[in-house]
């Protein structure tokens, strides 16, 4: 009897442990300082201020990708702008580099773009190393990381070279639609379309999670470490406590980068071509066999797109 209540103990021990490590996400934040319509100083201050309360109130760890030319005013380093950049540091968060003027691989070929990522690793460089802290992950600009298996390996051995890990993402989804909705709202003074289409986001963000999760399992047969790609936007700034809130719900322990790359599922080959930014869920899907890649995933509802200006997602 004591052996049957020892054995049984020891089984919900370990499966509480298995639901406590089941869920784990890393938090992303793309286009640092902030990407939004209003580009003057005092936005910029008001968003990071915002979202870094958002941050230090959750207590997760979080890392933004720069992109250096938002810290340049009339060809000369801005140190107000610079300062935003600061203030991550001084919360305690890591940065990484997404190309000085987040440009297109695809578009300007590769030597454009490997001129392009050594120009924006400058300023977040010298930040990184007054807090004793090195410049790690290289995050492509629109996802885009090669038409051909030749530039892609390309791309990667420069990367390596300068001591980069590239930052993938699996938690693919349109908060930039969303947030270009918000903007535009808030530009017009149309504050009931502001708080529909912000109503909107994170329900939109949580359909989109759980279908990751369900190509997750289609693939691997587990939910592996997602990576979350979010901007340095507006709708974040308000929003972002409520979508941690999501991610908690879920079941999800918010882990930094570098702990969510340990999962296998990245050592994974990326031999995707097309042109699109995609998840590399779906790159891995897509390498495995177009069944493998799930039909029904969830898209922006139509008034905000309609809201944002985007013509499509
Ligand atoms: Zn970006």
């Amino acid at each position: 009897m004591t052996k049957l209540i020892l054995a049984l103990s020891l089984l919900l021990a370990l499966s509480a442990t298995a639901i406590c490590q089941e869920r784990r996400v890393a938090i992303t934040i793309d286009d640092l300082p902030v990407v939004s319509t209003r580009t003057d100083l005092a936005n910029r201050r008001k968003i990071t201020r915002k979202l870094l309360k958002h941050i230090r109130k959750a207590k997760v760890p979080v890392i933004g990708f720069v992109n250096e030319n938002k810290l340049y005013s009339n060809g000369k380093r801005d140190e107000d702008q610079i300062d935003l950049l600061r203030m991550w540091l001084a919360d305690g968060l890591d940065l990484g580099n997404h190309t000085y003027s987040h440009i297109s691989l695809h578009r300007v070929g590769l030597d454009a773009f490997e001129a392009d990522i050594i120009k924006g690793e400058t300023i977040t460089k010298e930040l990184l190393a007054e807090k004793g802290m090195t410049l790690r992950f290289f995050r492509h600009p629109f996802l885009m990381n090669g038409r051909t298996l030749q530039v892609k390996a390309d791309l990667s051995k420069f990367l390596a070279g300068r001591n980069y890990t590239v930052a993938p993402i699996t938690f693919d989804n349109a908060d930039y639609i969303f947030s270009a909705a918000y903007d535009k709202a808030f530009d017009s003074g149309d504050k009931l379309l502001m708080k529909r289409v912000g109503e909107a986001y994170v329900p939109y963000m949580e359909s989109k999670l759980a279908y990751w999760e369900r190509q997750s399992m289609k693939l691997f047969g587990r939910e592996i470490s997602q990576t979350m790609l979010i901007h340095a936007n507006f709708i974040n700034s308000d929003y972002l406590d409520d979508l941690i809130k999501m991610l908690r719900g879920r079941g999800y322990k918010i882990v930094d980068l570098e702990t969510a790359l340990k999962d296998d599922a990245y050592s994974l080959p990326d031999t995707y071509t097309g042109g699109a930014g995609i998840s590399w869920l779906h790159r891995w899907a897509q390498a495995k066999g177009s069944d493998q890649v799930l039909a029904d995933e969830p898209h922006v509802a139509e008034f905000v797109l309609k809201a944002s200006g985007f013509d499509s997602e």
